[in-house]
Formats: structure tokens, sequence, C-alpha cells
């Protein structure tokens, strides 16, 4: 154990277990947070101070502060879940806090150093373990540390001044009535991330970006937008807030799972990278190569393309089911989950709910 270095000032009226259950009954995504919160501070010229774990409520700012003018701004998700003896552990946060740092640079803001971004996340969850979801489900605790520019200026620059902060949502289950396929709305207009920008970054201002585009898929009836690259408009790049993976099965060859290579304006999800090595494990090829649009729909048509899916950590897999576009429409494996899209959710599913081995160490458990 490091020697921590996040005070610890808890809530003397957390709230009661029988009103906590009745949240965890039926949590839903990102609606309710609990007790506590995790804050640490960064100022030029002393760096990252007073970290304190204090009761979760609202921050109090400037209307000048830097963030709500500019938008550097920069987030994370990642989960923890219950074990079966019991016990809590977090997936993957050293790769969250890694991606965390890449972020940073890329908004020119501190990076935080990875212990630093572990150890508050497990301040948080050890003091709110009572909001994990009990062992059985696919129900976890959501995390979100983010990072805001708090200097107080109308000047444009990067800030001088930072707050870093750790919440955590209780997550039920994804698809309530079983896993069902997503609708996809084919963006040819509308572009997430270009060349140089920041779509590699996780930050607010990619998704207020997508947001029109999001709202344009609703109206063509569609539950999420795929992106293709800004430059041709011809590679398919990722969804709102999902990366994409392309199921290949020929007879001669076996069953081959493809995910567009980050080109930079791409978000290299942790799922993603996680699924390359899951599919090695069931025996399927993996790979990163570039897809164009003609070739999902004529692969998709001449039966070598069965399954897509798209990936992140709130619903880990997601089968997509019809695709739309101005031009067109087509619907993957009849519009059902294939059977390589399932088998991949609950092979990675098991290590994070402690069912299955993990084989990659993975799994970060509470001390
Ligand atoms: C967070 C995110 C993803 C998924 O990343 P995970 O680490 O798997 O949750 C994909 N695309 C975008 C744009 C994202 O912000």
């Amino acid at each position: 154990m490091t020697t921590p270095t996040i005070e610890l000032k808890p809530s003397a009226h957390p709230l009661s277990e029988a009103e906590r259950n009745k949240i965890l009954a039926a949590p839903g995504f990102g609606r309710h947070f609990t007790d506590h919160m995790v804050t640490i501070k960064w100022t030029e010229g002393r760096g990252w101070h007073d970290g304190q774990l204090v009761p979760y409520g609202p921050l109090s700012l400037d209307p000048a502060t830097n963030v709500l003018h500019y938008a550097q701004e920069i987030f994370e998700g990642l989960k923890a879940y219950r074990q079966p003896d019991g016990s809590v552990a977090m997936f993957r946060p050293d790769a969250n806090a890694r991606r965390f740092q890449a972020s940073a640079r890329r908004l020119a803001m501190p990076e935080l150093p990875v212990e630093t971004f572990i150890e508050a996340c497990d301040v948080l969850v050890q003091q709110d373990k009572g909001w994990v979801p009990a062992h059985g489900g696919e129900e976890s605790l959501y995390l979100r540390p983010f990072m805001i520019a708090t200097e107080v200026g109308l000047g444009v620059k990067p800030a001088n001044e930072y707050l870093f902060v750790v919440i955590a949502s209780p997550a039920g289950a994804y698809f309530a009535g079983g896993v069902k396929p997503v609708s996809i709305w084919l963006s040819e207009n509308r572009v997430r991330a270009v060349p140089g920008g920041m779509g590699d970054a996780k930050t607010g201002g990619n998704y207020a970006a997508s947001l029109l585009a999001q709202a344009e898929a609703a109206v063509h009836g569609c539950d999420q937008v795929a992106y293709l690259d800004a430059v041709e408009h011809k590679w398919v790049e990722e969804l709102g807030g999902m990366n994409l993976y392309f199921v290949y099965e020929d007879a001669a060859n076996g069953t081959r799972i493809v995910t567009p290579t980050l080109t930079g304006s791409l978000l290299a999800g942790v799922t993603r990278d996680s699924l390359l090595s899951v599919a090695r494990d069931l025996g399927y090829a993996s790979q990163e190569a570039r897809v164009s649009i003609d070739q999902w729909r004529a692969d998709t048509e001449n039966g070598t393309l069965t399954e897509v899916f798209a990936c992140g950590t709130a619903a880990v897999i997601t089968p997509v089911g019809t695709v739309k576009s101005a031009g067109g429409e087509w619907t993957q494996s009849g519009g059902e989950p294939g059977k390589v899209t399932l088998k991949l959710r609950e092979a990675l599913l098991d290590i994070q709910r402690g069912v299955a081995e993990d084989t990659h160490g993975w799994m970060h458990r509470l001390g």
C-alpha cells in the first residue's frame, strides 16, 4: 500500500440501507449517485494537492470559470463489480488511468499519476461499497472520473488550475429484457472527429458535437449513429460512444473479428482492446483493419460478414440489427443478436463478474 494521500471526510448522513436498497433494486444508468465523491486539485507551481473524500454534492463555480466557456474537460468511465466471494473488483482501472493521461495531454491539461487515479477510485469504492450491486447479474458500480479547468477568467489559454473529481453511480443490467440489437443511422454528412482533432481524447466536446446527428438518427427511427472518416466519408470509424466490431465467418478459415484501426480520430476503447484478446481466448482470430462502408454492405449481402456489434463500458457489447442511411437500409444477422456476439459478451462479462478465470490480470481487487 502506498501512503494514502486522500483525506477521508465522510458524510455524517449517508443514505439509509433501506433507501439505498430501494435504488439498487432498479438503478437504471446514471440516475442515482453514491454518498461520496473524491476531489483533488491542481495548481500551477504546486501540482496535485488537497485530495479529499467528501459527501457527494454540488460544486461551486464562478460564472467565469474557464471550463464553462471553452470546454477544457476530460472524463473516464469504468466499472466495479461484486465478485462471487462478496469482494469488489474494478475492471482495468490502469487502462482508464493511462487513457485519462493521454486525453489530458491532448487538451493541454496536467496528467494525473496512474497510481493517484486508481487510488481515488479505490477510496471511493471502498467508502461506498454498499452501493456495488450484489453479485449475480450484470449490475455494477459505474465510476465517472473527470477533470475540469477551474481558472477564473475569459482569456483563451490552458488554465492554471484544475479540479479532478470521481463520482459513482450504480448501474443495472443494460438490457433489462434480454440483449436486443440496436439500429444504426449512418451519418454521411456529419462527422464526429477529424484528423488532428480530438477524436482520440475522451472529452465532453466530442459528445456535444455528436448530439445533433444523434437527434437526426432518432428522427429516422434509429438508436445510434455510426460515423465515417471526415476526409473520404468512406471508412467506418465508430458510434458516438462505442467502438464497432465486424464478425466474418467462412468455412475454410473459421471466425474472425475485425475492428476499425485506430487512426487518431477514433477513441481507443478499453472494451475494444479487451475483446481483441477475449476473441483469441475463444479460438477466434481478431484483428484491426480499415473497413469501408461499401465493404460493410457488400460483405453483409454476400454472406461473409455475419454479425456486427458495438462495444463500450456501459453496455459491454450491443448487437447491431438494422443499418440505415439516406441511400438505403440493410439488416445484420436477421435482426437477431449473433451467436459470436453473444459468446464474446458472456466471456467478457464472466471475467468482470469473477465467474471466469482472470487470465489477463485485468481485475483490480479492493485491498
Ligand atoms: C468511452 C468511449 C468508447 C468506449 O470506450 P470503453 O473504454 O470501452 O468504454 C468508445 N467511443 C467513444 C467516443 C467513447 O467516448
